[in-house]
């Protein structure tokens, strides 16, 4: 049917937070720590969910919320906001603090705001969305990614039951891109350095091309968009990997600001 516009749920209301602080976790991926009675009940995230986080318009000092039109969110000049999306990590909800980490990758407009930001700094959030849910019978993971997947990576390894193997490949654009992950009796990390900035993505492809995989084994990647829909064409269709057992998620794309595919 044409000239009906689809009208979409709209997403958990924003909470007004200001940044408590931020600390290093590497070189290229800092934690920041917002806080707020906005975030007091803030609703525990399964590992590897997301949250939209809305930073302050350029120009603007302070942040303006935006509103649901049925579709997107809009300021009320009628243009867009700037909402990232981030991996909630440890917060707690009685006290109202949530972390992100982020990838300080030098160019938008999230990454230039952690350079910058200081305690006070207002921001809002809204989330969580869903998560991966563990399976405990799967014969084995593969958890690939690169750093803006660090976040859920090291979420996922922390939840894995300790009994399954888990083959972990983390592709980095720069030195400094590798960081301590948590342990995890059966995990093997294998680290990849992109060589050609143009193709990011390009060694995670190779590396899960290279892997021996069983369909009982559960996969999950996440990373540039184009690489990982090069991903999923080798696993579903090259492959004929079965698709119910690997989530493979677009997380930002090559020259576009915002999100990846499928947020
Ligand atoms: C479910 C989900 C969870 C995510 N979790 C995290 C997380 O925990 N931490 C995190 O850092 N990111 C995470 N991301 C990715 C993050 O939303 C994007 O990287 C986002 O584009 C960053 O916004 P920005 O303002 O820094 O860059 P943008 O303004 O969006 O982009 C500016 C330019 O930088 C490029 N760019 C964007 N991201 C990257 C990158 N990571 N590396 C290199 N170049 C990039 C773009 O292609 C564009 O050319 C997640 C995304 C999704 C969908």
């Amino acid at each position: 049917m044409t000239g009906v516009a689809r009208m979409r749920r709209p997403p958990p209301p924003f909470r007004v937070v200001t940044v408590a602080g931020t600390a290093p976790i590497g070189p290229r991926l800092t934690r920041v720590t917002l806080t707020g009675p906005g975030l007091v009940g803030f609703p525990a995230a399964e590992p590897g969910a997301s949250v939209r986080l809305l930073l302050p318009s350029p120009g603007d000092p302070g942040l303006v919320l935006p509103d649901w039109t049925g579709n997107e969110f809009l300021r009320p000049d009628g243009s867009r906001p700037v909402l990232r999306t981030f991996t909630p990590l440890t917060g707690d909800a009685e006290r109202g603090t949530l972390d992100l980490a982020v990838v300080r990758h030098g160019r938008g407009a999230a990454s230039a705001w952690v350079d910058a930001a200081t305690a006070g700094a207002p921001c809002a959030v809204s989330g969580p969305g869903r998560g991966h849910a563990v399976d405990p019978d799967a014969r084995g993971y593969v958890l690939a990614g690169d750093e803006s997947a660090l976040p859920a990576i090291g979420q996922l390894l922390e939840v894995v039951p300790a009994s399954i193997p888990v083959r972990v490949h983390v592709e980095v654009a720069a030195a400094g891109g590798r960081i301590a992950l948590p342990a995890h009796p059966r995990a093997k990390v294998t680290w990849h350095d992109l060589d050609d900035p143009t193709d990011p993505g390009s060694r995670l492809a190779a590396a899960i091309a290279a892997l021996d995989l069983a369909d009982d084994e559960r996969v999950w990647v996440a990373g540039e968009a184009a690489s990982v829909q090069r991903i999923r064409v080798h696993l579903f269709t090259e492959r004929g990997f079965p698709r119910a057992r690997a989530t493979v998620r677009g997380y930002w794309k090559r020259g576009r600001a915002g999100d990846g595919d499928d947020d």
